[in-house]
C-alpha cells in the first residue's frame, strides 16, 4: 500500500538544500535537482518558512538521485549531507528545534539523547502535523522512529536506505552529549515494516 503523500514545508527543503550544496558543491546539487524534477529550485531556495513546499515523493526522489548519481559513494554522501542538515538547523533553525536556552551539560547522556531526538519529532510535528513520529524507549534502548519517513516514501528495497536521517540523528546525538554514538537503521518502510526506526547505540569509537 502506498502511503499518501504529504506535504514538506520550505524551511526543511532549504535545509536539506543548503547543507546538499555544502557536501557536493553547486554543480552537484544543480545536477541532482535537474534528475529529480526540482529545477526551479537551482539558484533558487525556498525561504525559511512553514509554507509548503514539496511533496514527500518529491524529497524521496531527491534522495534516490543522489544515491544514483555518487554510485557507490552515495549512502556516504547522504549521511553527511545528514549531519550538515543537524548543524545547519542548529545553527539556523534554533528556534524551530526549540534548543535556545537549553543547558544540557547538566543532564546524564541518556536523557540529553532523549531530549535532542524529542526535540527533532516536534520540530518536524511543528512543520507538518500530518507526520507520525515519535521517541521509543524500551529497556535500556532509545530509537527514533517514523511512520511518515520522506526519504523512502513510494521507494522499494530489501535494505533500509534512509541514509540521510541516520547522518542528522547521529550528528544530533552527538551534538546533544559530546561522545560519538552508532546509530542503525533496524526498520525501514522501504522493505516493508510499519515505520522506520532508528536506534542509537553505544560505538566504540
Ligand atoms: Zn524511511
Amino acid at each position: 500500500m502506498v502511503r499518501e503523500d504529504a506535504v514538506i514545508v520550505n524551511a526543511l527543503v532549504r535545509q536539506a538544500f543548503a547543507s546538499a550544496q555544502e557536501v557536493m558543491g553547486e554543480n552537484g546539487l544543480n545536477t541532482v535537482l535537474r534528475t529529480s524534477g526540482l529545477e526551479r529550485y537551482i539558484g533558487d531556495f525556498p525561504p525559511d518558512d512553514l509554507e509548503p513546499a514539496i511533496q514527500t515523493s518529491d524529497y524521496a526522489r531527491f534522495n534516490e538521485a543522489i544515491e544514483s548519481f555518487y554510485g557507490r559513494g552515495g549512502r556516504g554522501m547522504l549521511r553527511r549531507i545528514g549531519r550538515a542538515s543537524f548543524q545547519y538547523a542548529v545553527r539556523e533553525q534554533a528556534a524551530l528545534l526549540g534548543l535556545a536556552g537549553v543547558a544540557l551539560k547538566v543532564l546524564p547522556a541518556r536523557q540529553r539523547i532523549r531530549f535532542i531526538l524529542n526535540a527533532m519529532v516536534n520540530a518536524l510535528k511543528k512543520s507538518n502535523p500530518q507526520v507520525d513520529a515519535w521517541v521509543e524507549e524500551k529497556g535500556e534502548t532509545l530509537a527514533y522512529c517514523d511512520a511518515t519517513c520522506a526519504i523512502c516514501h513510494g521507494r522499494q528495497n530489501t535494505e533500509p536506505i534512509c541514509y540521510l536521517y541516520l547522518g542528522s540523528i547521529g550528528e544530533a546525538v552527538g551534538w546533544a552529549t559530546g561522545q560519538v554514538y552508532e546509530i542503525i537503521e533496524t526498520h525501514c518502510i522501504a522493505k516493508g515494516d510499519a515505520h522506520c526506526r532508528f536506534e542509537v547505540t553505544a560505538s566504540q569509537a
